[in-house]
């Protein structure tokens, strides 16, 4: 059996895991629902039956059932090489990926007031696989770390400067992995270096945030202290008026209510009453439903308006570019954004939208267009991979010579 490494990815309910051979392919995924509840499953790639997991069952129990069940398909020696764990927020603490050690385990519970919901699933994973597993290098990859790079002027929110020295306010970025992934891939395929490649990355699944990429590293992004700021996402507000929480506050919706309400109400399924699907609105919109349309105009709109806010941020466009879920598989959704992107020169060819830029690397924009518009898959799980089995493979200081 080959060296292989594990990614895991812990959410509330779910656990992702990836495995991936020496040579960074993947050989297999499992998906873990409704964890904690009675009726959680797991499910290996390519496999149809369930595998049952007992009622109730946390993260370590799960993780065995799952990683039992790669051993008996013969996809996993005793122990994988590496393990990379995603992790939503490093703060200002981890501005790349980390071997796991008991100091990094306290930055990232450190970390967790600024992610409550997110940093300490991530955290019972990283426990989980570190009892499993303790002789095997765990890695930490950072959701915000690609964009520790951004400066002041882009970080910072204009309000009292005590509230960033006191308290960390600040805006953070997410997604990050993923657009660290899109502006390595943009410059391969362009047959540029990363370093000499500028680029606006547009990351569009549930979650939903644009970045602009200066010479290989993340100067501008939408999304901020949370991942609420910025684009209409599935069920996130985006960008709304601070003055909506007084407001409505007067109205006797409390300040943790409406932070639900824009974090899970909101967005497409807000605006449209019906989902948070993109696919689904579009079939709704297609069928004449209003709410839906105006739920799809506004994305666009919103959308359009970002990419127009990151060019403040560069000297040069080498791509604009989509992924995601939206990203990669609506030119609906592509064709209506650029549209209103006339004015800065972005031109699409209606057949390479519509094939995804399933020809010419990527390019879906016509020979015409002012810049490169493209269309790439992203792939977060190869990022955590690779982080992973690099720092797994470099020597500790005590190991080197
Ligand atoms: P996540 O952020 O949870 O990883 P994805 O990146 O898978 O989500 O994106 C999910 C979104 O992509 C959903 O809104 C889904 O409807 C949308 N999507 C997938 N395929 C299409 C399509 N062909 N047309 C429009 N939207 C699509």
């Amino acid at each position: 059996m080959q060296a292989n490494t594990l990614v895991v990815n812990c959410g509330s309910s779910s656990i992702k895991l990836a495995l991936f051979d020496h040579q960074e392919q993947k050989i297999s995924s499992a998906l873990v629902e409704r964890l904690n509840t009675a009726d959680a499953f797991a499910r290996i790639e390519g496999i149809d039956a369930p595998l049952a997991i007992e009622p109730e069952a946390r993260y370590e129990q799960a993780l065995k059932v799952v990683l039992s069940a790669f051993e008996e398909l013969g996809l996993l020696d005793s122990a994988p090489s590496a393990i990379g764990h995603r992790v939503v927020h490093g703060g200002e603490t981890f501005r790349e990926a980390v071997l796991i050690d008991d100091d990094v385990i306290e930055g990232i519970q450190a970390c967790s007031g600024l992610a409550p919901l997110h940093n300490p699933v991530n955290l019972a994973g990283i426990e989980a696989m570190r009892k499993l597993y303790p002789r095997v290098p765990q890695v930490a990859v950072f959701d915000t770390a690609f964009h520790q790079t951004l400066p002041p002027k882009a970080y910072m929110y204009a309000v009292p400067e005590s509230y960033y020295r006191d308290w960390a306010v600040r805006r953070y970025g997410f997604h990050g992995t993923s657009h660290y992934f899109m502006s390595r891939e943009t410059a391969r395929r362009l047959d540029r270096t990363p370093a000499t490649t500028s680029l606006i990355s547009a990351h569009l699944g549930n979650g939903c945030s644009i970045t602009a990429i200066r010479d290989g590293l993340s100067v501008d992004t939408s999304m901020g202290l949370t991942p609420l700021e910025g684009l209409v996402m599935g069920t996130r507000s985006g960008d709304v008026d601070p003055g909506l929480f007084d407001y409505l506050d007067g109205k006797g919706i409390t300040a943790a209510a409406l932070n639900d309400v824009l974090n899970q109400q909101s967005g497409l399924l807000g605006l449209s009453g019906q989902t948070n699907d993109m696919r689904t609105l579009c079939d709704l919109a297609d069928h004449g439903h209003e709410p839906s349309r105006l739920a799809i105009d506004v994305f666009c709109f919103r959308l359009a308006r970002y990419i127009g806010a990151m060019m403040a941020s560069l000297n040069r466009i080498d791509a604009l570019v989509f992924t995601g879920g939206i990203g990669e598989n609506s030119s609906r959704i592509r064709e209506q954004t650029c549209n209103h992107l006339g004015l800065l020169g972005f031109e699409l060819e209606a057949d390479l939208n519509s094939a995804h830029g399933g020809f010419s690397d990527g390019i879906i924009s016509s020979p015409e267009s002012r810049f490169p518009v493209m269309v790439i898959p992203t792939n977060e799980e190869l990022v955590i991979a690779s982080e992973a089995k690099r720092l797994a493979e470099t020597p500790t200081p005590s190991e080197r010579p």
